[in-house]
């Protein structure tokens, strides 16, 4: 198996082949701390980067979550498709991955004052990152997840040569080394662009694969 799957909770995930697919399950829980923990759990902590007030409804603990993803091994590029609401990728937390969007026709601007310090809030169904997840990535090259098309996302940095990638698709892709493949390979960055003054989001563009469903 890839050798990026390793970073991925296993608290959270059961990875394996099945054919010549990656199966992905997890049960849709973040490994680290967060105001919508409820006050019963050890990782909850209070607000910082949101408020009481502007939280959205629901803890994480209150969620029955649990998510599968099943990816090609070797993932292809594809004529480039639009992602939609709900989850587009597995994080390597434990948690999913959403878009730009808030709803139907609701930008992610009208929530964002909801947003922890990972950059993620509770939604109908889960917990779910748009932002840069601070937890475990802050400006550098760390393994985020994986979008549902199976390619990997990575930080704003990239290890093939330590900074910000400038040969970046529309979607934030481009082909190069990583710190888990020693041969060039397709894979994602988050896209290096001041959102709102303060964040950076996670995966506004469109798939350069073919998408697979998490459910
Ligand atoms: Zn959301
Ligand atoms: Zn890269």
């Amino acid at each position: 198996m890839h050798a990026a799957f390793a970073e991925f909770d296993p608290g959270s995930y059961t990875i394996y082949l099945n054919g010549n697919n990656v199966v992905l399950e997890t049960d849709g829980l973040p490994n680290h701390t967060s105001p919508y923990w409820s006050a019963a759990s050890p990782l909850d902590i209070a607000p910082v980067c949101t408020t009481t007030a502007e939280m959205a409804p629901g803890d994480i603990d209150n969620f029955n979550g649990s998510y599968t993803l099943t990816v090609p091994q070797n993932p292809a590029l594809a004529s480039p498709s639009s992602t939609g609401l709900g989850p587009i990728g597995l994080a390597v937390s434990g948690s999913v991955i959403y878009n730009d969007e808030e709803g139907p026709n609701i930008p992610l601007d009208n929530a964002a004052g909801s947003l922890d310090c990972n950059g993620a809030h509770t939604g109908p169904q889960s917990y779910h990152y748009h932002l840069e997840p601070k937890a475990w990535s802050d400006d550098d090259n760390a393994l985020i997840g994986i979008i549902s098309d199976g390619f990997f996302l990575y930080g704003r940095k990239c290890y093939s040569t330590g900074t910000y990638p400038t040969d970046l698709d529309a979607s934030g892709g481009h082909t190069s080394m990583t710190q888990h493949s020693c041969d060039p390979e397709y894979h994602y960055h988050i896209q290096n662009e001041l959102y709102l003054g303060l964040y950076y989001i996670l995966f506004p563009g469109d798939y350069q694969g073919t998408p697979n469903p998490i459910q």
